[in-house]
């Protein structure tokens, strides 16, 4: 047997730890130790149930994991390989990385990139692993260098590596938080200023000053509605994320008038190539010092609680979730 963390979904919903069994673990070809996990806002959707994230019951959650190879059916894989896998609805329809083992497809997994540890690797994890893609998008579509980029939502996990990987590009890097309390931290990984999220968020034009030249935003609902009225002519803005709200009330004229492109994000399903080019970029690209600043590291016992604090916003930066 083994630990996890099983998510049930009767009255009341519960997520505990408990011993599972082998021959509880979904099919897959290959069987991983897990050494580490980590915690996303989507984690703490799914182990509290305050969003209907988990897809069938019981469920390990979980969308992260890294470890090493016990066994493996697969081609690409032998025991003893390091392999992080993010994504691809692990933690929602197949048992998660919340457990000391985990049986997975093959196709799924990322050999771990020369000049990352399995802690460091979850560290980044699937809010990392976004960021990138964020950051990727917004340099392919020429930002322009000489104007800032906003981050939104940035004391969290996205927002925080989004903010350390805009900073070591060069770029002029606007935090946006509601916690003006972290702005020591957000200097020290590169933000060069920090605007209170009320501003964006607070009713406004359609078109206000034209100021970012690109922007990640992390929390959607009224933050990105007032976001897109700042963009620069011919700006863009990488939307990952919905911490503050799905809907989104905007006009056109960013659109029409300014050339401002939406760009969205989507790190589960994203295709293996880019996968693979996001961790070589990330592995080569995130300052580790930066990286180590961001996280803090749990145990399995400590991850309930955590996931009621990541849904109000407590929670800063990363959380690892250590397994072994
Ligand atoms: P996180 O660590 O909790 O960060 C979210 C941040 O948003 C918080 O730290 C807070 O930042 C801000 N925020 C939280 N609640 C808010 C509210 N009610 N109103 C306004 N701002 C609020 O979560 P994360 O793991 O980085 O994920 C961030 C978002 O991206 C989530 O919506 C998540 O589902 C999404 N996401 C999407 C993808 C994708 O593939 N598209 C991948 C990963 C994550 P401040 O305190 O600094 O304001």
């Amino acid at each position: 047997t083994f630990k996890a963390l099983v998510v049930e979904s009767g009255d009341p919903y519960t997520a505990q730890i408990r011993q599972a069994r082998l021959d509880e673990l979904p099919p897959g070809e290959v069987l991983v130790r897990v050494a580490y996990s980590s915690l996303n806002y989507k984690d703490g959707l799914a182990i509290t149930g305050a969003g209907k994230v988990i897809r069938n019951f019981p469920m390990v959650p979980g969308i992260d994991l890294a470890g090493t190879v016990l066994e493996s059916a697969s081609p690409e894989y032998k025991p003893g390989d390091p392999v992080i896998l993010t994504g691809w609805g692990v933690g929602e329809r197949h048992w998660g990385g919340l457990s000391e083992l985990a049986r997975v497809r093959g196709e799924w997994l990322v050999p771990l990139p020369e000049g990352l540890t399995l802690k460091q690797a979850m560290g980044i994890g699937t809010a990392g692993f976004t960021a990138m893609l964020a950051v990727m998008a917004l340099e392919a579509h020429s930002i322009d260098p000489a104007r800032e980029v906003l981050v939104t939502g940035a004391a969290g996990g996205v927002g925080s590596l989004a903010v350390a990987l805009l900073a070591q590009r060069g770029y002029r890097v606007v935090a946006s938080t509601g916690r003006l309390s972290e702005e020591t931290y957000l200097k020290s990984l590169g933000a060069s200023e920090i605007l209170d999220r009320a501003v964006l968020s607070a009713p406004g034009k359609p078109l206000e000053s034209e100021r970012f030249g690109g922007a990640v935003d992390t929390v959607g609902g009224a933050v990105l509605a007032g976001v897109l009225p700042r963009m620069a002519y011919g700006g863009s803005v990488a939307a990952c994320g919905n911490a503050g709200g799905a809907k989104l009330e905007t006009t056109v004229f960013p659109f029409i008038l300014r050339g401002v492109n939406l760009l969205g994000i989507d790190s589960v399903m994203c295709p293996k190539e880019k996968r693979l080019l996001a961790w070589q970029r990330l592995a080569r690209e995130l300052p580790k010092p930066l990286l180590e600043a961001t996280l803090q590291t749990v145990s399995l016992e400590e991850v309930p609680v955590l996931a009621q604090a990541i849904l109000q916003g407590r929670v800063r930066g990363r959380v690892v979730v250590k397994l072994d």
